[in-house]
C-alpha cells in the first residue's frame, strides 16, 4: 500500500485485535462476526447508526458483556475479558457518557477511587494528591486536585475520568460521544489532549455521530451497520459523504428539500402568541404560526427556548399574554388541556419526560391514545395493537417485538417512539424541542423528513434547536429569541448560511 500522508500516524502491530466477534441478545444477533483493531498511537473512530452495535462491541472489550464467539488479542496475546476487572488489568479504560465519579469527593480522591489497593495498600491522601498532579501534568491539564468534583464543570469531570483511566495505566481508551456535554472551546481542549495521548502511544476508540470531529481527531474509521463491519479505512481515503452513506445504507441528504415550498402568506393563522410572559425566562414573546408552516426557534442557552415550549404546552403557567388557536383565545392551564386543544410537545429530555422506559413499545405508543381506545370500562386491545403496529411501520422503529421494553431500544429508536406516539394523536400544532440531539445522521434525516411530511398535511410545527444547520434544513421561518423575547424573525430564504443565523442569535450585526 502507498503512503497516505501525515493523516496516518499509527504504525506497528495492533494493540487491540477483535476477531469475528459474535453476540446475540435473547436470540437476536447484534454482532454478526465483527473484526476491529486499534493500533498503538491511533485514534480510531467507531461509527454506525443507532443500534448498529458500537456500544455492545465496546462493552465486550470492557468485560461488561461476554462474547458468544470470537477472539480478542491485546498486544498479540489472547485474552478472556470475563469481567471489568479483567479488562482493567489488560489496560483498557473507558470514559462513559454517564460519569462514574463521586461528586462529593475531591478530584484526587476520585482519580484513585477503588484503585488497586492490594498493590499499593491504602495510599495516603498526600500520595494520591501527588500522583493525581502527576497524571494531570502528563495530560497537560491544569486543575486543582483538591477541588470537589461536584463543583466543577462537566469538562473537568471528563478530564477526571480520563485521569482515572490513566492512573490505572490504561493503554487503550474508549470514549463514547465524549463531546456531547461539552462547550465548543472545551471540545478543542479535549482534542488537544487526545492528540497528546496519541503521541504517547495510546490507542483510542472514539465513538461519535459528528463527522467534523471524526475528521479532526481520528486516523482511521470503522463503520458498523446492522452488527457487521462495513469497512475500516484511513480517513484520508474516505470522504464524509461515503462515511454517511455507509452509516445510513443509502445516500443521505440533510439539505433543504427543494420540493418543499413554504406555505403561502395567506395560509390561515393556526396559533398566535401575544406578548407571552412567564417567570423571568419568557419576557414578551409574540409570533404567528400558519397552517403547514415550520417555524424554527433559535437562541442561545438560557434565551428562554425551552421555557417557551413549556408555556405553550401548559407545563408552566403564563403570567400574562394570550394564546389564540385559529383566532380564538385559548387557556392552556396544563398539558391535558394542551393535548385537547391539539398541541403536542416532544420535550428535550425525552428519557425523563417522554417515555416510560420499563414499559413496552406498544404501551408507550398508546399512552396518549388511551382515551380514544376506551369503550366504557374496557380498552380495545386489538385496535390498540393494530395502531401501534401501524406507527412502528410508519416511523421505521426498529424493534424485535412490540412487547419489547423501550429501555432496550437504541437512543434513535427511542426518539422515534416519542415522535410516533405524539403524531398518533394527530396534533394540529407540534412542538419539537431539540428533536435530533443524540441521534445518528440517518435518523436525523428521517426525523426531518417526518416533520416536513407532517407540515405538508397542514399541521403547524415549531422546532427549537441549537443546531443551526438543522434549523436551516427544516424551517420556513426562524424566530430569534434573546433574553426571553423575540428580537428578530427571518424568512428562511433571507438567511444566507449557518453563520448569519449564528450572528443573529448572538446579536452581532452581520
Ligand atoms: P449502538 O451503540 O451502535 O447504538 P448498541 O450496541 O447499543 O448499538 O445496540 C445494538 C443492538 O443491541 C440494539 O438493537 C439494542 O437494542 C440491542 N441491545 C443492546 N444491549 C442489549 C441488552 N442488554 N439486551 C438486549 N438487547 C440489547
Ligand atoms: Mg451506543
Amino acid at each position: 500500500m502507498t503512503s497516505t500522508g501525515s493523516q496516518v500516524r499509527a504504525t506497528g502491530t495492533p494493540t487491540v485485535a477483535m476477531r469475528d466477534i459474535r453476540k446475540s441478545f435473547d436470540g437476536v444477533p447484534v454482532l454478526r462476526g465483527v473484526d476491529f483493531e486499534v493500533r498503538a498511537g491511533e485514534v480510531h473512530a467507531l461509527v454506525g447508526g443507532n443500534g448498529a452495535g458500537k456500544s455492545t462491541l465496546m462493552k465486550i472489550l470492557l468485560g461488561v458483556y461476554t462474547r458468544d464467539a470470537g477472539e480478542i488479542l491485546i498486544g498479540g496475546e489472547a485474552v478472556r475479558l470475563a469481567s471489568r476487572k479483567d479488562a482493567k488489568a489488560a489496560g483498557i479504560g473507558m470514559v462513559f457518557q454517564e460519569f462514574s465519579l463521586v461528586p462529593t469527593l475531591s478530584v484526587a480522591q476520585n482519580v484513585f477511587l477503588n484503585a488497586e489497593v492490594s498493590r499499593w495498600g491504602l495510599i495516603s491522601d498526600r500520595e494520591s494528591r501527588r500522583r493525581a498532579r502527576e497524571v494531570f501534568a502528563s495530560m497537560g491539564v491544569e486543575i486543582d486536585v483538591d477541588a470537589v468534583v461536584g463543583e466543577l464543570s462537566t469538562a473537568y469531570w471528563q478530564l477526571t475520568e480520563i485521569a482515572k483511566a490513566l492512573a490505572r495505566n490504561a493503554r487503550i481508551l474508549v470514549m463514547d460521544e465524549p463531546t456531547a456535554s461539552l462547550a465548543r472551546h472545551e471540545v478543542g481542549a479535549l482534542f488537544d489532549l487526545l492528540d497528546r495521548l496519541r503521541d504517547q502511544g495510546m490507542s483510542i476508540v472514539y465513538i461519535s455521530h459528528r463527522m467534523e470531529e471524526v475528521y479532526r481527531i481520528a486516523d482511521r474509521i470503522t463503520v458498523l451497520r446492522d452488527g457487521a463491519r462495513l469497512f475500516t479505512r484511513s480517513l484520508a481515503q474516505v470522504t464524509p459523504a461515503q462515511v454517511v452513506e455507509g452509516i445510513v445504507g443509502r445516500r443521505a441528504d440533510g439539505g433543504a428539500d427543494p420540493q418543499r415550498r413554504a406555505p403561502a402568506g395567506d395560509a390561515a393563522v393556526l396559533l398566535e402568541a401575544v406578548d407571552l410572559r412567564a417567570g423571568d425566562r419568557v419576557n414578551g414573546v409574540s409570533f404567528q404560526l400558519r397552517e403547514g408552516e415550520i417555524l424554527g426557534v433559535a437562541g442561545l442557552m438560557g434565551s428562554g427556548r425551552t421555557e417557551l415550549a413549556r408555556c405553550l404546552f401548559g407545563i408552566d403557567r403564563l403570567d400574562s399574554g394570550q394564546l389564540r388557536l385559529r383566532g380564538r383565545p385559548v387557556r392552556i392551564g396544563n398539558p391535558r388541556a394542551a393535548q385537547r386543544a391539539g398541541i403536542a410537545l416532544i420535550p428535550e429530555d425525552r428519557r425523563e419526560q417522554g417515555l416510560i422506559l420499563d414499559q413496552s413499545v406498544n404501551d408507550n405508543l398508546l399512552l396518549p391514545l388511551l382515551g380514544q381506545l376506551r369503550h366504557g370500562p374496557l380498552l380495545d386491545l386489538a385496535a390498540g395493537r393494530r395502531l401501534a403496529r401501524d406507527l412502528i411501520d410508519r416511523f421505521g422503529i426498529r424493534v424485535a417485538a412490540p412487547d419489547q421494553p423501550v429501555r432496550r431500544l437504541s437512543g434513535g429508536n427511542q426518539q422515534k417512539v416519542v415522535i410516533a406516539r405524539w403524531l398518533g394523536t394527530q396534533p394540529k400544532v407540534l412542538i419539537l424541542d431539540e428533536p435530533t440531539v443524540g441521534v445518528d445522521v440517518g435518523t436525523k434525516a428521517e426525523i426531518i423528513a417526518i416533520t416536513r411530511r407532517l407540515a405538508d398535511t397542514g399541521c403547524g410545527v415549531i422546532v427549537i434547536s441549537s443546531e443551526f444547520a438543522e434549523l436551516l434544513a427544516v424551517s420556513d421561518r426562524v424566530l430569534i429569541l434573546r433574553g426571553g423575547a423575540v428580537v428578530d424573525e427571518m424568512a428562511r430564504a433571507a438567511i444566507a448560511d449557518e453563520e448569519s443565523l449564528q450572528l443573529a442569535v448572538q446579536g452581532v450585526e452581520a
